[in-house]
Order: structure tokens, then sequence, then C-alpha cells
């Protein structure tokens, strides 16, 4: 079984658009920009031989405020510019009671049987505190990116920079191996 990384996309893998106070995704290609430091980040994750997969809940999809056709154009950026193994989509409103919307775990239980995961060696990087809440129902270890959303509730690490939350998880993941092998 394999062991993986769950990036939460916007605020991690992009950047907000600027002058926002609360996380809104973008909506169009021109709003949608690549963090930089995400780059560097994946490479040194998929050096520990991760699986690197994108988690997203865009409830505008079903409110009509974003194109399906412009979110897939975002997603063909994300891919050309980064190596990851899967996207998954939660395209509900937030009053829906559906069971892919985090914290609720559908998700990542759709990428833990479609590619065999190791949930228990497996990592989900986020600012939010929905992806902290659903780590902690799956048995992952959460590593949040410190942001005004990240609540109150359980989390293992909370760092400042993604450069922090890559090393972490190569120490946490050279000693899980090393126990494993031993
Ligand atoms: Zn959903």
């Amino acid at each position: 079984m394999k062991s993986a990384v769950f990036l939460e996309r916007d605020g991690i893998v992009n950047r907000y658009p600027l002058g926002q106070s609360k996380p809104v995704p973008p909506t169009c290609v021109e709003e949608f920009q690549i963090n930089p430091e995400v780059i560097p980040f994946i490479s040194k994750l998929r050096s520990l031989n991760l699986k690197i997969f994108v988690t997203t809940h865009q409830p505008m999809l079903a409110t009509g405020d974003l194109d399906r056709r412009e979110l897939e154009r975002m997603h063909q950026i994300m891919r050309a510019r980064l190596k990851i193994d899967d996207v998954l989509i939660c395209p509900h409103e937030t009053s829906d009671p559906c069971p892919c919307a985090k914290p609720n775990t559908g998700l990542f239980k759709e990428l833990e049987h479609q590619y065999r995961i190791d949930m228990d060696h497996s990592y989900v990087v986020s600012d939010k505190w929905q992806d902290a809440a659903a780590a902690h129902s799956m048995g992952c270890v959460s590593l949040m990116l410190n942001s005004p959303w990240i609540g109150n509730g359980h989390r293992d690490y909370l760092m400042e920079t993604l450069e922090d939350i890559a090393d972490k998880i190569c120490f946490l993941h050279q000693n899980q191996t090393v126990m494993m092998v031993g």
C-alpha cells in the first residue's frame, strides 16, 4: 500500500485572489495563481515516493457562479505545472448534506479505495479546519498552514510555511518507513 499527501487546493496549491478577506476561490483562469512555493514542496514530497492528491470544495459550481469548463481549464494548468496524481472536487452547495464536502471524508475515501492508500501513514495539508477534522476522522496526520480559518479543533501540526511542512513530513515519513521495515 502507498502513502499519500492530500492537499487542499485553495490556499495551498493556488493563492486567493488579492484583496479578499475570506477564502474566495478563483472563478476564472486569470484569477488562478499557482503558489510558487508549492512547486518545490511537491518535488520534495515526490522524492519520498508519496502519491500527491488535491481535494477541493467548489460550491459555486452548484450555484452557477463557477463554470465547469473554466474550472477544468484551471485544473489543466495545475496539472501541467505540478506533478499531481489526481484531483477530486465536491461540487455541492455548502447547505447540501453531501458525503464529500469536508469535514466529511467522501473525497478521501474515494482516493483511498481507488489508489489503495495506507491512510494511517498519509498526510493532509491545508489552511482550513475542515481538512484537519477530515484527517482526524480518517486517521491521517494533519499539517496545517497557519491562516485566519484554521479554527480551534484537533490538528497534529500547525506550521508557518510549506517548507516547514515538507520538512516535517520528511521527518515523519522516514521514521515511519524505518519502523515498518524494522
Ligand atoms: Zn459534495
